[in-house]
């Protein structure tokens, strides 16, 4: 999203030459239309520009695993199916984002059935990924995009009742920033159950701009051995999907350079990652 809302040969092409120009070693693909996404073109792209490359999405109301609705469930567990498929095909190694529930904003808590279903279904999931190489995380986002967990301490309690060791903690600085009490605990506290990383400034704009306390997410990840995949992620209305963009609220302009976004960023985290490691000398 940093380069393109759109995934077709022009969009997938510009994106995995902008990010391995960027200085980026991973591109995360989102994949919140796996029916029209061609995995054999993606793969060969990815080939081309010797790119890694790993997958994300958030559910929608007609794949909700919390539903009460069988139907709905069942919709959510084929899809994620075939997005564990799509990654095995790009050469993936993870699967993560809001993939318990519909990202969207619910009016109401959510129910222990529903609860209960969504860990079930992710149980059955993670096996699946197991046997093709992918692990499953479960991204940690606020209250107007999930109400199943908002912080890193609930996500532990929710895997815990998933209870399968292929499946961990997604944490997102952006989210962290909404509602944890700082941005250290919360690393120690998921430990090695950490399995993927966001990294998003507070109005999702330029790193360093904004209120998030990057100091001390980096920190944890260097006391905690981190070494999983660290991402950017960024979105303006410059660059548009309107599954995307609408759903998490990007009506306002916060870029306009991609490249120097991005190339920005990947400045950002490598210096971020070198200081940490730099106090793990000592
Ligand atoms: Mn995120």
């Amino acid at each position: 999203m940093v380069f393109t809302g759109t995934f077709d040969e022009a969009g997938l092409t510009r994106a995995i030459v902008e990010t391995k120009r960027a200085g980026f070693d991973l591109i995360e693909i989102p994949l919140m239309d796996p029916a029209t996404f061609d995995r054999h073109l993606a793969a060969r792209l990815l080939r081309e520009h010797d790119l890694a490359a790993s997958a994300s999405l958030g559910l929608s109301e007609s794949t909700d695993l919390t539903s009460a609705d069988p139907a709905v469930v069942a919709a959510g567990e084929r899809m994620l199916g075939e997005c564990l498929d799509i990654v095995g095909a790009i050469g993936g190694t993870h699967l993560c984002g809001v993939i318990y529930g519909a990202m969207r904003k619910y009016m109401e808590p959510a129910t222990p059935a529903g609860r209960a279903s969504s860990a079930a279904a992710l149980r059955r999931l993670a096996s699946r990924a197991a046997d093709l190489g992918i692990h499953l995380s479960l991204e940690v986002v606020n209250r107007y995009e999930t109400n199943l967990m908002n912080t890193a301490r609930e996500a532990l309690v929710f895997i815990d009742e998933i209870g399968h060791d292929n499946v961990s903690v997604h944490l997102d600085t952006y989210h962290m920033n909404i509602e944890e009490a700082g941005l250290l605990t919360p690393v120690l506290d998921v430990g090695g159950r950490l399995g993927y990383v966001h990294i998003g400034e507070s109005h999702r704009g330029y790193l360093g701009s904004g209120t998030v306390d990057f100091g001390s997410f980096f920190r944890g990840l260097g006391r905690i051995g981190y070494d999983g995949p660290v991402v950017f992620e960024s979105f303006s209305s410059a660059v548009v999907n309107a599954n995307l963009s609408n759903t998490l609220g990007i009506w306002r302009n916060l870029w306009q350079d991609s490249a120097d976004l991005a190339a920005h960023a990947n400045t950002f985290i490598r210096n971020q990652l070198a200081a940490t490691e730099s106090i793990a000398i000592q």
